[in-house]
């Protein structure tokens, strides 16, 4: 396609706060809701990654020997600047992801939730100090590890990356971040922004690209930190290469995450719940529901959440999924289901958005009398997919969810107690809902799964990101009174 049939120019990298990089490889950028190209991202190389990392590295002693309350006023004026630009943030998001615009209107509102967070870091990354002995003070305070990178996914351009960018700056480090190379335009607005917010030149870049520039990443020496976010097989292995290169490293992967459904449950909160989760941002979120766990007599939900299934309206109230090849992925789960006996209840496989026929759309499906052998049951589907698995008992629901090998979120629709407080307790997950479809924990609570949804150690925003994003010096001190 000409370059001047292209919505967006070419985009580059940003390095040192200017614009680099502009003779690679490049790769199209889709718009999901038409299948057109509206940009191209450039694939970087080992070579970029360290003109970055340099930036990054002289930016760094004057960034980490800037004052945290005056770093912290950097991300004052950039969550003004979020909320000004919400629409057109919002905006690109659709375009690049092909969320609804009010999924990205929440999305961009978020990131300001999160950057609101590290605005509060001064109260909170504060040290320890105590007399242990006449005259001698132990004390224990906090100190950058220096030049660190954030790999992200494509289902939130936004939201994900601001899990580490303010937490991860405000802390004294300078970032580079490599965005999805499925989403590359909203990581670009975000450094125009963090440099009109008055953010110092190599504090924060931006390096495009896939596999390769992971890689490098990887193994470039001076890196000491690595947040990830991304498929269970990417987090893997980027756990094992930048571990292996003894940097620290969380990486979060993907998820299956259940939700038990009891008799007593609250039939309609619970079907608005239920679908909600299933089918936001069209079920492509880490924390979507994926398994409903339907105990003993549950008709009335199931009946209910199918009349809500049937009136989400794709292209008004849920967007398309990522990709034409994610989308073929997405229906072969079902067709296969359905041809082991599973019942298609409801069919969102041959939906038309009119004027959008070449969007990569899926309407809601729920697929009832699902067995735990099937696929469907076990991995991930990452499109707006609800199987159906009944149980005759808790014991039995909560076996279900223990058996999946990842673990980000569980929950549980009960008017019980006593059944929410088992679920909380022997679900094998990170994040648990009680008659929440979403579980997400707000700051200052930090988000975070178990099992192959997250490889390393804490969680990576809200408090648990200190301990990612800083390293502790333990001084003891001892004065002896003069002048007596
Ligand atoms: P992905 O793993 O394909 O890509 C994530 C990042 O890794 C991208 O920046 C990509 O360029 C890079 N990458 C892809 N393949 C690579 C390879 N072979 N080697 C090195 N780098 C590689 O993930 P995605 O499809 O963009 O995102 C969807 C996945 O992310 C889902 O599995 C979802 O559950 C997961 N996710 C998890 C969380 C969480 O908090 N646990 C949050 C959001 C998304």
């Amino acid at each position: 396609m000409p370059v001047a049939t292209l919505k967006y120019p070419d985009l580059r990298n940003f390095i040192a706060g200017e614009l680099a990089d502009g003779d690679l490889a490049q790769l199209d950028v889709h718009d999901p809701s038409s299948g057109e190209v509206i940009a191209r991202v450039p694939l970087s190389r080992a070579q970029e990654v360290d003109t970055a990392v340099k930036a990054a590295r002289a930016a760094f002693p004057a960034w980490s020997a800037t004052p945290i309350k005056e770093r912290v006023q950097v991300f004052f004026r950039y969550k003004t600047l979020l909320e000004k630009h919400v629409y057109e943030l919002a905006a690109l998001i659709t375009e690049e992801n092909g969320k609804v615009a009010s999924e990205a209107h929440a999305e961009v509102m978020k990131s300001a939730e999160l950057t609101e967070f590290a605005c509060s870091l001064p109260q909170i990354a504060t040290g320890e100090v105590l007399e242990v002995s006449r005259g001698i003070e132990c004390r224990v305070e906090r100190f950058p590890i220096g030049i660190v990178a954030a790999i992200t996914p494509f289902n939130f351009p936004s939201m994900v990356p601001h899990w580490s960018i303010p937490n991860a700056i405000a802390l004294g480090n300078c970032m580079i971040l490599k965005p999805s190379e499925l989403v590359p335009l909203s990581a670009m607005r975000i450094a125009e922004l963090l440099a009109e917010a008055g953010l110092p030149a190599g504090v924060f870049n931006v390096v495009h690209g896939g596999r390769e520039s992971v890689e490098a990443i990887c193994d470039h020496p001076d890196i000491a930190a690595i947040s990830f976010v991304g498929s269970t097989a990417t987090a893997r292995a980027v756990y094992r290469r930048a571990t292996s290169n003894l940097k620290r490293c969380l990486a979060l992967g993907g998820a299956k995450n259940h939700l038990i459904v009891m008799p007593d449950a609250e039939r309609e909160s619970t079907a608005a719940n239920v679908v909600a989760s299933m089918a936001g941002s069209a079920g492509q979120r880490c924390m979507a529901a994926s398994v409903m766990v339907a105990v003993a007599s549950t008709e009335p939900v199931i009946a209910r959440l199918v009349e809500v299934a049937r009136a989400i309206v794709p292209g008004r109230d849920i967007g398309p999924v990522i990709s034409a090849q994610a989308k073929a992925r997405i229906t072969a789960y079902i067709d296969e289901a359905e041809e082991a006996g599973a019942t298609v209840i409801v069919d969102g496989r041959r939906v038309v958005v009119p004027g959008r026929e070449d969007g990569y759309f899926l309407g809601p499906t729920v697929i009832d009398h699902v067995t735990t052998d099937m696929r469907i049951a076990r991995e991930e589907v990452f499109g707006p997919v609800l199987a159906i698995v009944r149980a005759d008992d808790i014991d039995e629901a909560i076996a279900i969810e223990n058996a999946s090998p990842y673990g980000n979120a569980a929950a549980v629709f009960t008017e019980s107690g006593g059944v929410a407080r088992q679920v909380m307790e022997r679900a094998s997950a990170g994040m648990i809902g009680v008659n929440v479809g979403v579980p997400v924990p707000r700051e200052p609570f930090s988000f975070g799964g178990w099992n192959e949804s997250r490889f390393g150690v804490g969680d990576i925003t809200g408090r648990g990101s200190l301990e990612l994003w800083t390293q502790t010096k333990k001084l003891t001190t001892k004065w002896t009174r003069t002048g007596r």
